[in-house]
């Protein structure tokens, strides 16, 4: 983790981070633009993100959209039909059950429209600081297992198992980290392993065809 710390440095933030970061790490923006982000490209994500906050930047302007202009706002994320209605479903139950603030534990997060424990982590850990969670999206679990740090088949198995795996110190950080790593050097086909700072620790478990 020490070495993959130092060698994501200067590489391009992933796009949440960097709305995270845009945005004074704000958990409603955090929210919205993580439900954007999935099957989606980061560069996509973004832009559709920065769109939709121009439209509207709180739980309360954003539930009163017609599903119609959220979804020509967020085009061309994938399924941007079905995110537009979870975006305004989601805003709505923020607006009439809490508050029209994004609350800060899992279990009130999951209750949200489309909201999964991979986005529910990733709002705890960048909007609200948590040190007790471990976000697993695909990349995570592709690295995991290559590393041999886990032995799963599903990313809700590698969320509970890396928490037995890994060290709690690491736990905000490992999201960021091979997310990074995954879109730059440890790809899901043909990952750079010949370039890769950690290659001398993994034993590359599943990669059949590396460019190395
Ligand atoms: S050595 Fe290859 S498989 Fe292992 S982490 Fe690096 S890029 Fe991924």
């Amino acid at each position: 983790m020490r070495a993959l710390a130092r060698a994501i440095t200067g590489l391009e933030l992933p796009a949440v981070e960097k709305i995270s970061e845009e945005q004074a790490e704000d958990p409603f923006q955090i929210l919205i633009a993580t439900i954007l982000s999935a099957r989606t490209q980061d560069a996509t994500t973004h832009a559709a993100s920065t769109r939709l906050f121009k439209a509207a930047r709180t739980p309360q302007t954003l539930a009163k959209l017609p599903v119609t202009r959220i979804e020509r706002l967020i085009y061309p994320v994938s399924f941007y039909r079905y995110k537009a209605r979870y975006v305004k479903a989601c805003c709505e139950m923020l607006v009439s059950r809490f508050g029209g603030k994004v609350p800060s534990t899992m279990e009130e997060l999951l209750t949200l429209p489309g909201v999964g424990r991979k986005t529910a982590n990733l709002v705890l850990i960048l909007g609200f600081k948590s040190l007790r969670n471990i976000c697993v999206d695909t990349h995570v679990h592709r690295i995991s297992n290559r590393l041999g740090w886990v032995k799963t088949t599903l990313p809700d198995e590698t969320e509970q198992a890396l928490y037995r795996a890994t060290d709690t110190r690491w736990w905000p950080y490992i999201n960021l980290y091979l997310v990074t790593w995954g879109q730059n050097v440890c790809r899901p086909v043909y990952p750079r392993c010949g370039d890769c700072v950690i290659r001398d620790e993994c034993p590359r478990i599943g990669v059949s065809r590396s460019n190395s």
